[in-house]
């Protein structure tokens, strides 16, 4: 274990990427980007932390945006939830502490909707201090380099494998340490491992034992219910009907279109339109059918049947607002619902 942070500082020096958020962040730019990269590759993060830093140049920027401008900026990256909690976040940081991220992990941890792991990324490559930051990456890197089979959805799995990252951690400079193993596991102990690159195969349990593709482990726990939903992209004229998603929904404030629960072949379009007339009073007829889609969110994996329908009037629907069709791309959609609206604008 002793060799392990040379080895990786060594590495590191010589194959760190550059990103934006790399070289001397700030606390805040630190909170977003490892905010930005939970579940999303590094690569494709870069456009949205410039156009995020462009819009929010700081903390005060974003507490002072509506959410609606924020989902805006975040269009694309999903999960929503997180950029729900920045922005609550940033509310709290400018009423509790002045506007400016604290120092300590325990007041970093006290701020609303920031989790352990983000909390241990700011105390580390924001205030330089001693602190394990273990995310999927690191979790991967360590569990096969120390050959833990146990099951990594288990809070006692994460708590060990925290220790070990502490204590791999060295007294100097422990924040290269800690970025050169979240670096490690995102380029090269993959999910498919390149361990004949690896700068720690002589240490790496797994590899010696040609176990590196049996770990990490995780039992399956997720059971995925899949949904149908006729999507009804009601036009009148040059108009398009939308709503917004309501409270308590997983798509909560964001557009999309009216649509209904169906059956997993879809519905013919007369059906449709009796349920347009019964759900929304409309009186509407088909035009055509528009691409199918697919989008997941939580456990849910959902097909989206859009069809394209005109009514002659755009009289008031409860819940819903008509839109003009050539401003209706500035609204900020759910992603499934994105995507019906691309190919609605390609007809
Ligand atoms: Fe991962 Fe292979 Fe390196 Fe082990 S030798 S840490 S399995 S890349």
């Amino acid at each position: 274990m002793r060799d392990i942070p040379e080895t990786l500082r060594h590495w590191f020096v010589q194959n760190r990427r550059s990103f934006p958020w790399r070289d001397s962040p700030s606390p805040y730019q630190v909170w977003i980007s490892e905010v930005m990269l939970q579940q999303t590759q590094a690569s494709r993060v870069i456009a949205y932390y410039e156009r995020w830093m462009e819009r929010f140049p700081s903390l005060e920027h974003l507490a002072q945006a509506t959410l609606e401008e924020v989902f805006k900026v975040w269009e694309g990256l999903g999960y929503y939830s997180r950029a729900k909690s920045l922005h609550a976040a940033s509310k709290d940081l400018c009423s509790r502490f002045q506007g400016k991220l604290p120092s300590s992990r325990e007041e970093l941890l006290s701020i609303k909707g920031l989790g352990p792991y983000t909390a241990s990324a700011i105390a580390a490559f924001a205030f330089h201090q001693k602190a394990a930051a273990v995310d999927a990456n690191v979790l991967r890197v360590l569990t096969r380099l120390f050959e833990i089979r146990d099951d990594i959805g288990k809070i006692a799995t994460q708590k060990n494998v925290r220790e070990i990252a502490e204590k791999i951690l060295p007294d100097k400079e422990p924040w290269v340490i800690s970025e050169a193993l979240i670096e490690l596991g995102a380029c090269i102990c993959k999910q498919k491992p390149n361990c004949a690159h690896c700068p720690l195969q002589a240490s790496c349990k797994s590899f010696k034992n040609g176990s590196e593709q049996e770990i990490p482990f995780k039992a399956r726990r997720t059971q995925y219910e899949a949904l149908f939903r006729e999507v009804a992209v009601i036009m009148c004229g040059t108009s398009v009907l939308v709503r917004q998603g309501k409270k308590g929904q997983p798509c909560a404030g964001l557009f999309e279109f009216p649509y209904f629960e169906t059956v997993p072949s879809g519905l013919l379009p007369d059906v449709v339109e009796k349920r347009i007339a019964q759900d929304l009073t409309l009186t509407a007829s088909f035009q055509q059918y528009l691409e199918e889609q697919f989008h997941s969110f939580t456990r849910f994996r959902v097909t989206l049947y859009p069809k394209l329908f005109e009514v002659a009037t755009n009289k008031p629907v409860p819940g819903c607002s008509w839109y003009p069709l050539d401003k209706v791309d500035q609204l900020t959609f759910s992603s499934g619902h994105r995507r019906v609206l691309r190919s609605l604008l390609e007809v």
